[in-house]
């Protein structure tokens, strides 16, 4: 079964580091990635060179190299993917700087080529080709919601009318597995990788307009695309469900709060509430603590039926490779050090 491939993962969470190269421009840089492990070592060098702490090794599930394809990087997540299609709940995150490749990752830097496809049109035409290799004994139907978190608020994003006012959204909380997180807001029925793509240009349409108005928003709000499963058996009419939420956090960097002022602050403090509060679920939930604190931030509350119990967790802790992150590498090296 697919589902044992996943086994393995330590309290079902597991973490990918991946580091983007270089872009063009940029190629006389120096690195602070010193050595990148068959088995999911990473070496980091400090680039003042003083002091005990010159290197610093940190071990995951698995690094992805700058030269790593969107297909590699694919490839070990399918498993996790598929088995959404046999009942379970996962939830994929992008964490890290802005700029070290969150977006890349999840969606990619192009649409229109498929070589460039991030994990999630990857993940739903997967989902679309197996479902439709099992349909002489399961017929599956798939949902798709688009949803982001901008200072504490949710916000549909496949409205199909875009409105400056933001309508925001309240959460349901339910403890029932596979619940709809946010029944507000729209569902859209897919029966396509076409039908997703031009889903997914609307919420990347909506999301634009905000940042026009709110200066660069994407980078400061938490954009998450969850995708609603439902399988029938022919034979019994047995019902199984399956959640898979795919999410790009906001930009992780801290921001100098001798400089930031008024909106920026908030922003950056909504933004380090609710990692802060990502962390602490996920860290509590690899403890196996008895109690998890999904209540502290919306974001921990719309992932709650996917995150914890029989759920399936997978970070991709994203790298800039410049030595000038240093800092911020290190930063985001040791939450997902705490999570791992
Ligand atoms: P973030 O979403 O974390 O702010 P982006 O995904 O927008 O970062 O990436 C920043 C820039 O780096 C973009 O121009 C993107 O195309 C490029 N980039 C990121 N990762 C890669 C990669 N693995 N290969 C090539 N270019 C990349
Ligand atoms: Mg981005």
């Amino acid at each position: 079964r697919l589902y044992n491939e996943v086994q393995d993962l330590k309290g079902n969470i597991r973490v990918y580091c991946r580091i983007r190269p270089f872009l063009p421009g940029q190629s006389k840089k120096q690195t602070a990635i010193e050595y990148v492990g068959e088995n999911g070592e990473l070496v980091v060098s400090n680039p003042s060179k003083l002091g005990k702490d010159t290197h610093r090794l940190f071990k995951f599930n698995k690094v992805f190299s700058p030269a790593a394809t969107q297909e590699e990087v694919f490839l070990d997540t399918q498993p996790l993917i598929r088995s959404v299609l046999d009942g379970y709940n996962v939830c994929i995150f992008a964490y890290g700087q802005t700029g070290s490749g969150k977006t890349y990752t999840m969606s990619g830097p192009n649409l229109s080529s498929k070589e460039d496809w991030g994990v999630n049109y990857r993940a739903l035409n997967d989902l679309f080709q197996i479902s439709q290799s099992r349909k002489s004994s399961i017929i599956y139907e798939v949902g798709v919601q688009m949803v982001e978190i901008y200072n504490e608020q949710v916000r549909d994003l496949l409205m199909l009318f875009v409105s400056f006012d933001l309508h925001t959204l309240g959460i349901w909380s339910t403890t029932q597995p596979n619940g709809l997180a946010v029944p507000e807001a729209s569902m859209h029925s897919v029966k396509s990788t076409t039908d997703v793509l031009e889903l997914m240009n609307i919420g990347l349409m909506n999301r634009a307009v905000g940042a026009t108005a709110l200066n660069e928003r994407s980078s400061r709000s938490h954009s998450i695309l969850t995708v609603h499963v439902r399988g029938t058996d022919i034979k019994t009419n047995a019902v199984l469900r399956g959640s898979l939420h795919l999410v790009d956090l906001a930009g992780s960097e801290r921001v100098d709060r001798s400089e930031a002022t008024g909106d920026r602050l908030r922003e950056a403090q909504h933004i380090n509430k609710s990692l802060s509060a990502l962390g602490d679920v996920i860290f509590a939930l690899a403890q196996k603590n008895s109690h998890v604190p999904y209540r502290n931030s919306k974001l921990t509350q719309v992932l709650q039926s996917s995150l914890g119990g029989q759920a399936k967790t997978l970070m991709f802790v994203q790298l800039n490779p410049d030595v000038e992150s240093y800092a911020e590498t290190i930063s985001t090296l040791k939450f997902a050090e705490r999570v791992s």
